[in-house]
């Protein structure tokens, strides 16, 4: 489906601002910008939702005030007039990430999903899937925004340069989870897609994993199929965090070892116990690399 087959219709946000010009409307009107959601005012009049934002953003009063199109306390000069207006643009952002994890935000990005607003997978195996917007990080200016496909459990850069400029941060790393939880039948519909998996061959005949120029990475694309595979990998996970709580006793016993000269001597005895416990933590280390290699062994 092309992504963008949908700008030009009228879609329930553009009935709206036919009925009202705010700022909100006015932003999410401009080109690049229907992917945001119009956040209702009631919203960010909630203080409650904007607890700390104030931080990230300089000139916030003003700038909410902006947003909420009030009346400015202080008559604002025309030179700070441009910086307000970004930093307005920035807070909207922000409250809008915030808007996505409530109820009201994940069904108002539901419509813009249906339509195909994000785009689609460019992976030829995930069959178009829609692409929901997401960033993997929560605070602005580290990242911009990305595309996330719920079959293929990637994420892609934008293909629009006008989206590929919006920061991450103003649709957050939690919406896309709490997304996919609401609408189950999207995972649903993804569990068979994920199962098709491209394989080369030569004359009909697969090539061999362990051969060069065998699919060798195919194993970053793969998930537990039964209930035997999820207790297999939530074993490892449990082995692997264990090792860490490991290192952190090593860490403390390190600790001890730097008090004072003759409690080393006193410790010698425990040194030795100790060289003995590093010997068992490396044979514990490479054991995740072990099973793997047992485990496409026995394929
Ligand atoms: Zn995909």
């Amino acid at each position: 489906m092309d992504p963008h087959m949908y700008d030009n219709d009228l879609t329930p946000d553009s009935v709206e601002s036919l009925e009202e010009e705010t700022w909100i409307s006015e932003f999410c009107s401009v080109s690049g910008r229907e992917i945001f959601v119009e956040v209702p005012e009631e919203f960010i009049e909630d203080d409650f939702n904007l607890t700390g934002l104030s931080h990230f953003v300089t000139y916030y009063r003003e700038a909410l005030e902006l947003i909420l199109d009030l009346e400015p306390e202080d008559p604002m000069q025309l030179a700070n007039m441009s910086i307000v207006e970004n930093s307005a643009e920035n807070l909207y952002g922000l409250i809008h990430a915030r808007y996505l994890t409530s109820r009201q935000g994940i069904h108002a990005m539901a419509h813009k999903y249906d339509y195909g607003v994000f785009g689609t997978c460019p992976r030829l195996l995930c069959n178009s899937m829609k692409l929901l917007p997401t960033g993997r990080h929560d605070l602005p200016g580290v990242e911009n925004l990305r595309l996330f496909c719920p079959c293929c459990l990637d994420i892609y850069h934008p293909q629009s340069s006008r989206h590929a400029g919006i920061d991450g941060a103003f649709f957050g790393t939690s919406f896309v989870g709490l997304f996919l939880k609401t609408f189950p039948s999207i995972e649903q519909e993804c569990i068979e897609l994920r199962k098709k998996q491209f394989s080369l061959t030569i004359y009909g005949f697969k090539i061999s994993e362990f051969s060069n120029a065998g699919p060798r990475m195919k194993w970053l694309r793969r998930v537990p199929q039964n209930e035997y595979e999820i207790e297999e990998l939530e074993r490892d996970q449990n082995d692997s965090t264990n090792e860490d709580e490991d290192d952190d006793e090593d860490e403390d016993e390190f600790e001890d070892d730097s008090l004072s000269e003759d409690e080393d001597e006193a410790n010698d005895d425990d040194d030795d116990e100790e060289e003995d416990k590093e010997e068992q933590k490396m044979e514990e280390d490479t054991k995740p690399a072990r099973q793997l290699r047992q485990k496409q062994g026995a394929k």
